[in-house]
This record gives structure tokens, sequence and C-alpha cells, in this order.
């Protein structure tokens, strides 16, 4: 494998207070890097001190926007221990990604040990606060200076730590969801699988738009306007009196590490969750019939947060009293509680640094 060097920081920064920390505000002390070029392979692997980076403004990067990044998380158990959730997971999304956007991503061992090389230099920025935890970001970038369109022959591989709280200042409160009729995500054949940074600027607009009118974040619909891929940058779920309903992967939505945590706990209690198309014109009608009892977005920063307000086409359509629903509350519990050491890890989904 690569050698990884070391380069750290004689000047460490001041913790910011771990009941303050907002998500993605602060960066800690360093950062790993390492740079792919065709022909030559991977190289330059270093935990260095974190701070800007020096890119020619020619590299593909900027004008074509080849750029993909995965979000996970370390966390301090009570007992002090520090652990990755589902490393491994983060690691295969990011290949696959890589290969749909002509990056090169790192190989398994570089990215695993590149991982816990900076976790552990930096092991004092994970917060031991209630809520809290290392938010991780690595991120691949096309950083070959050359200006025609073609994939770029070199690829920089960086990870970066942020010690995070709560993704929504709501907590885990509901939060009021605007149906997003104008613009989309992403289509079929496009990027919506994968975490191109062009999905998140795609995203803004409707996003900025929903929140000028008081809703924290949209519902996706596909190209039809019709069937629902996911709610701001989350899964969604659906719970219904008769079983759970999470859309299917059609190619378009991005697979969630929470989701499949979530669709792997709901099985191990043998409730009944599918995975399938579901439409909004079907949730409104079960809402309207009184079958819907919760809905629920699920992502790595915010884990689980509850849909209280769901807005349609000129309609506000309350979701269980705008309250926390006990199957999200229960999922949120046992996911947290895992990941805290409190539960058993009985699905084997932590990795010790
Ligand atoms: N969809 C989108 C568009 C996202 O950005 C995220 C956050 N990564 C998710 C879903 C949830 O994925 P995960 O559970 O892996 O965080």
């Amino acid at each position: 494998m690569t050698t990884i060097t070391k380069n750290l920081t004689n000047t460490p920064k001041a913790l910011p207070p771990s009941d303050q920390l907002g998500f993605g505000q602060h960066f800690s002390d360093h950062m790993f890097v390492a740079k792919y070029t065709e022909g030559k392979g991977w190289s330059e692997a270093s935990v260095v001190p974190y701070g800007p980076l020096s890119l020619d403004p020619g590299a593909s990067v900027f004008h074509y926007g080849q750029a993909l990044f995965e979000g996970m998380k370390a966390f301090r158990k009570e007992s002090g221990e520090v652990v990755f959730f589902r490393p491994e997971f983060n690691y295969h999304r990011l290949a696959e990604g890589a290969a749909r956007l002509c990056l090169e991503a790192p190989p398994m061992d570089l990215f695993m040990e590149g991982l816990h090389q900076v976790v552990a230099a930096d092991e004092r920025w994970i917060p031991k606060g209630p809520n809290t935890s290392l938010y991780i970001r690595p991120t691949l970038i096309g950083s070959e200076p050359f200006l025609g369109v073609r994939p770029s022959r070199e690829t920089l591989f960086f990870i970066l730590l942020s010690p995070v709280g709560s993704y929504y200042s709501e907590g885990t409160k509901p939060i009021k969801i605007w149906t997003e009729e104008k613009y989309l995500r992403a289509a079929p054949g496009g990027l919506g699988a994968v975490k191109a940074g062009a999905n998140y600027a795609s995203s803004l607009k409707a996003a900025l738009e929903a929140k000028k009118k008081g809703y924290a974040q949209v519902l996706w619909l596909d190209v039809e306007h019709q069937g629902i891929e996911e709610v701001g940058t989350m899964n969604v779920f659906f719970v219904f009196d008769n079983e759970i309903v999470t859309p299917a992967l059609n190619g378009s939505i991005l697979s969630g590490g929470t989701r499949d945590a979530i669709l792997q706990l709901l099985r191990s209690k043998n409730l009944p969750v599918v995975e399938r198309r579901i439409t909004i014109t079907e949730v409104v009608d079960r809402l309207a019939k009184g079958e819907l009892k919760e809905a629920f977005g699920t992502g790595t920063a915010a884990v689980i947060s509850p849909v209280g307000v769901l807005h349609y086409q000129g309609k506000d359509w309350t979701i269980n009293n705008n309250e926390n629903g006990p199957l999200s509350t229960q999922l949120y519990n046992e996911i947290t509680a895992i990941q805290r050491g409190a539960q058993a890890d009985t699905l084997n989904w932590l990795v010790p640094l």
C-alpha cells in the first residue's frame, strides 16, 4: 500500500464548546490527502495540518465539476472508545460514484488507513456531549489542469473532519417540507444515485425558495412529478397503518447508509417494510384517509428527521399532529444507542478506531 506520512501541526486550535457545535462549522487540526496520477498511481499520501489546497485554476473540478464526496461519522462511546459507523458502506458508495464521474477511487486499504490515521491524529476533536459526533468528509476531485472536456488524469483525495451537533436547528423535532414541482434534483441516467457535488449545486435553488416560504427542506419528485425520491439530503420513509414504504433505489436516488441501516433494523423486527415506487398522489390520498401514521427522513447528519407538515399543491398536510412519532423515535433511540455503545451492536455496524 502507498506509504502514509505524517506532518502534525505545532499550533493545535482551541476546541469549540461541545454544546454549541452546530453542523459543519468547525474543522479539526489535520486532514488526510493523497494524489492519483494516471500511469503513476497513488502517491503523496499524508496526514497534514488542515489548511488551503494549492490547485491550478485550470483543474477540471473548477470547470466541469468532477467532484464527489462522502459523509460518515465517528462516535465516542460512553466508555470513551472511538468507533466508525459502517465505513465500508461509505467506501463502496465512494468507489461506485467515482466510476460514474470518471474519477479514480482510492483502494480500500488506502481509504481505511487514511481514515484511521487522520482520526487518530485528531482524536481530541471527537466530542463527548449528547447528540455530538465527528462528521467525516472524504472527497475526490479532478485536479488535472486541462481545458478539453475529458476525464481528469489526476484525482485528489482528501478527508476532512468536523465535530458536529444537530443538523437542524429544530434538533429531532418534526420539520416542514415543501413538495417540489418546479425543480428536479436528478433524472434517470443522471448523477442522482451518486454523491456528486453537482447534485447539491442543482438542489440549492429549490431549498432556498422553500426556506423563503417557511419550509425546512423539499420533497423531491421524479421527472413525472409523481414518484417520490428523497427529502432534502435524506432518504424518506412513510409509515402507513399496514406497511412501511421507502422509495426503491431506481437509479436517481442516493443509496443512503442510514436508509440501509433502518431497513436492516425494521427487517430484524419483522416489521412489514417495502422498497417500492410510491407517488405523491398515493401519500396525499392515504393522508386524507388517515392511513399515514408517520413520515421521516434518514441521513447521516440528522439520523432521523420526522416530517410534521407536508405541503403539496397549495395545501399543508399535518402528519402525526406535527409530533415525533413512536416508530421514528424508537429507531432514532436504537441507532444512537448502538452508536454510543449503550446498546449491543448486533448488526455489526461499528468499527473501532
Ligand atoms: N440522499 C441525499 C441526497 C443525501 O445527500 C444523503 C446524505 N448523504 C442521503 C440521502 C442519506 O444518506 P446517508 O444515510 O448515507 O447519509
